[in-house]
């Protein structure tokens, strides 16, 4: 069967990349195997846990029943929510990446039947839309839009809904080579090609999606009218004379769905925090596609933004509970919204910009974004949830939606969704592939494996990262091969939290990074934030790069008000915060000297394995991603600085 997925995949493979696309291919899953303690048991709590769960919640809640009784294969009425559809179709692909990744046949199965019943909904056009199939015209609110596409540039979700079936399709034929389910995505594009278009109908879509959908049909088909739709909907937005907005809304400008001016002209990251990240996202992908010089630097311009003045420093963004939306520059407060989904487009997006250009700031963010906002968002069990992430808790406030701690499912349960089809594409981020360049990205013990002119290359990469900074790389190949090997030196390891100035490290008696290639001193001369060891590579070469995991204080950019003489801590790529659990005085509120020395202990049995930070007063401090799995109580990232000395240090 390994072979016969092999064979299905270099088949489907062959139109999935033009000339001109990403100059930088990432590893894929097939290529990457992770051995490690950390994200393999993640990776194993998604495919026997996280995945199956979230199904059974989606047959449970009627998300599923909603395709049968629009197919007519069950009696029954519409239940939920208009776009729960998409839910369904975004855990489908992190289901086919678990199929990509080691054939089930169960699965494959299950996959099979919710594809007959996603058929049997979609109507004779190609149309795919529950709620309407089931309720007729003349049920729908405006929410859900009166006629179809009615309502699509405010709040319906049709084109959202069929965004996620797009990715959820192709992830589906690459895994199995099957096409029963990329036949109902292409069957659709058809029918929003031929009623969306430069002489058709005109809309901006509310929530975006779509874009980064119809690029995957692209490259999936070779068909250019599926890219030349995602365009046509990205150009679509900020066009004045066909806007109608409540007058209700704060963002009545349309800023709330980044609809207030032509993307080429955004500058600032406004608005819902999720869709204009996917936008940004699929401008990424345009770009790649066509060149678009305006697309890209107005993405340069917001990630600009977003990562000097709105970017939380455990990698979170969208500050605000009104709108889950970006706040105003600087406005960053502790009880942050910081939705899950908001941290996985982050991680979508900052990939994109290092595939577009090699630099290793992007990827940089994207970890800590990684380790610091999406992980919190899933407990450890895989089957509880958090939607909004803050960064202060009194153990009581129950800002979760309700509860005061990780959620079994949600009303609108897109977070959960969200991490079902992200922890499974994991190890689409840890390597990357440029012509003769390998790009090691992220640190974990793996192995990957490359083709660089016609000749195998195996990469071994054993580290007990992120607990320890000892990262060796070891090449394995038949005969000598020129390439370059580009290691990540991360930004935290260079005294840089952030690429711009929102955060910076208290001043330390810095440990450089060290590098030795086969046992010997190496000098490290970075070029866009990698060092690149170009040679002739032998069997059994070996780097070994040092990255020092030194426990770092960092201070807010002084705008940041609400921060204001306040210290955070970080050890390697992960914030930390203390808990009462461990601090039973609490942890509200408390100063904290900024001289105050902290022991990091490996604790093997406690939160799966944790390096726990001891100060010799008893004060104690845990990984932020691992917070809220013990007894109830308060939590905090940043503490009042106790050193009035350092407070002057962090108003330079
Ligand atoms: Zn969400």
């Amino acid at each position: 069967m390994l072979l016969l997925l092999l064979v299905a995949f270099t088949s489907c493979t062959k139109n999935q990349r033009s000339e001109n696309d990403y100059p930088i291919l990432p590893a894929s899953p097939q290529q990457v195997e992770l051995r490690d303690q950390f994200w393999t048991k993640r990776m194993a709590t998604s495919r026997k846990v996280t995945v199956p769960y979230c199904f059974a919640k989606c047959e449970e809640t009627h998300r599923i029943a909603n395709f049968e009784v629009a197919g007519g294969l069950l009696e029954g009425t519409f239940e939920g929510i208009r776009y729960n559809d998409s839910d369904v179709f975004k855990i489908m692909e992190g289901a086919a990446y678990l199929l990509q990744q080691e054939y089930d046949p169960e699965l494959d199965k299950y996959l099979d039947d919710l594809i007959f019943k996603i058929a049997a909904a979609q109507e004779d056009d190609g149309y795919l839309y529950t709620i309407r199939t089931i309720k007729g015209d003349s049920a729908m609110t405006m929410r859900e839009g009166k006629q179809r596409w009615s309502e699509v540039r405010n709040h319906s979700h049709e084109l959202y809904n069929m965004g996620h079936m797009y990715e959820a399709a192709v992830a589906h034929f690459n895994a199995t080579g099957k096409r029963n389910f990329l036949e109902i995505a292409l069957k659709n594009a058809d029918l929003i090609a031929s009623v969306y278009g430069p002489d058709k109908r005109h809309d901006a879509p509310g929530h975006q999606e779509i874009e980064i959908g119809l690029v995957k049909l692209y490259r999936t088909t070779g068909k250019k009218k599926y890219l030349d739709l995602a365009r046509f909907f990205l150009d679509e937005r900020g066009k004045s004379d066909i806007r109608n907005y409540a007058s209700s809304s704060p963002w009545e400008n349309g800023a709330y769905w980044q609809d207030h001016k032509p993307v080429t002209e955004q500058d600032e990251a406004v608005g819902h925090a999720v869709r204009a990240v996917y936008m940004y996202s699929g401008m990424a992908d345009v770009a790649a596609l066509d060149g678009n010089q305006q697309y890209i630097d107005a993405i340069h311009r917001i990630w600009e933004n977003v990562t000097g003045k709105k970017y939380y420093i455990t990698g979170g963004i969208g500050a605000l509970y009104e709108g889950e939306a970006f706040g105003e520059n600087y406005q960053l407060p502790n009880r942050a919204y910081n939705e899950t989904c908001a941290a996985i487009a982050n991680v979508f997006w900052n990939h994109r910009m290092f595939l577009m250009s090699g630099e290793s700031k992007y990827i940089d963010v994207l970890e800590r974004s990684l380790y610091n906002a999406v992980l919190p968002g899933i407990s450890f069990e895989g089957n509880t949830f958090f939607y909004p992430n803050v960064l202060e808790h009194d153990g009581n406030d129950p800002f979760n939606q309700g509860a005061a701690n990780r959620k079994p499912w949600f009303d609108c349960s897109c977070c959960p969704a969200n991490l079902a089809r992200f922890i499974p594409a994991l190890p689409n981020y840890f390597y990357a592939q440029a012509g003769d360049e390998i790009f090691v990205n992220l640190y974990a013990a793996s192995t990957a494996s490359f083709n660089i002119r016609k000749r195998d290359i195996h990469i071994e990469q054993h580290t007990k990262y992120p607990w320890e900074g000892n990262i060796r790389v070891v090449v394995s190949i038949d005969n000598p091969v020129d390439f370059t090997l580009k290691l990540r030196i991360p930004g935290w390891a260079q005294n840089k939290p952030v690429p711009g100035d929102l955060y910076s490290y208290l001043p330390e008696n810095e440990i450089p990074v060290r590098l030795f290639i086969n046992h010997e001193p190496a000098d490290i001369d970075t070029v866009k934030g990698y060092v690149a060891l170009t040679r002739t590579w032998k069997q059994g070469d070996e780097v070994e790069l040092v990255l020092p995991m030194a426990v770092r204080k960092v201070v807010p950019n002084i705008q940041i008000t609400e921060l204001t003489g306040k210290v955070a801590i970080e050890r390697g790529p992960l914030v930390y915060c203390a808990e009462q659990a461990d601090n039973p005085a609490g942890v509200l509120n408390k100063p904290r000297d900024t001289g105050t020395t902290f022991q990091a202990v490996f604790e093997p049995n406690l939160l799966q394995g944790i390096v726990k930070l001891k100060a010799a007063d008893g004060f104690s401090m845990i990984p932020y991603y691992s917070w809220s799995h013990r007894t109830p109580g308060e939590m905090a990232v940043w503490f009042p600085e106790a050193s009035s000395k350092m407070a002057e240090k962090s108003q330079l």
